[in-house]
């Protein structure tokens, strides 16, 4: 299922521009162009992510952030034209999970929806991962092979959860790169091959067998030979 993602924006030009760069990145978008229509659109067909302009006519966006809070967890991302510490503040103080100033580029916005759908998403996940003789306790980000404690880097460890929650799946080299890394692929880059040699390193340094395979021509998969 598509995320869905309310743009709470007033401002015709950018929240059709919105529309499109979310619509062809695969996201179900609604646009609501003022906060009223925003928090009716909220309650009506509840979003998973929630893209809020601050400066908004009728209720301000600080405003439509807390009501949106009051009632709900949805991530929420705030864009503001006031490049202000005041204004940045107020905004997380009113339960907003990240802000972008305009302008911005749009692949930075992408990537912060990413970053919170799929903090969300983990939220909502069992808090220990076990596949094989692996085990991942991701409310500690702690990893085990057997008994042996494995330390990981902060992108080793999302490498090896993006695997340990699609364990003995083919996990393509750009499905890898966006997931992990949070942007288009770029093609060239070896940095999936070195990463996952860490992993492996890591993961078998006491002898351990082999869990991550190279699928040849396509990419990774997480399983016992
Ligand atoms: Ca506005």
């Amino acid at each position: 299922m598509q995320p869905r993602i309310l743009v709470i924006e007033d401002e015709t030009e950018i929240a059709n521009y919105l529309r499109r760069g979310l619509v062809f990145e695969g996201f179900e978008v609604q646009i609501a162009n003022d906060g009223h229509a925003g928090l009716a659109a909220a309650r009506e067909h509840p979003p998973d992510l929630v893209v809020l302009d601050l400066m908004l006519p009728g209720i301000d966006g600080l405003e439509v952030a807390r009501r949106l809070r009051a009632v709900s967890d949805v991530p929420i991302i705030i864009l503001t034209a006031r490049d202000a510490v005041p204004d940045r503040v107020a905004g997380l103080e009113s339960g907003a999970d990240d802000y972008l100033v305009k302008p911005f580029a749009f692949a930075e916005l992408l990537a912060r929806i990413r970053v919170q759908l799929r903090r969300r998403q983990s939220e909502r996940q069992p808090a220990v991962l076990r596949y094989a003789t692996l085990t991942m306790d991701t409310a500690a980000r702690e990893v085990r092979n057997g008994e042996r404690r494995v330390e990981l880097t902060a992108r080793e460890y999302e490498l090896l959860e993006l695997f340990m929650r699609n364990p003995q799946q083919v996990l393509t080299r750009e499905v890898i790169y966006d997931r992990v890394w949070g942007y288009d692929f770029g093609g060239e880059s070896n940095i999936i091959e070195v990463y996952i040699r860490y992993l492996r390193q890591k993961l078998e340094a006491n002898g351990e067998p082999r869990l991550l395979h190279t699928v040849r021509g396509v990419g990774y998969i997480l399983r016992e030979e």
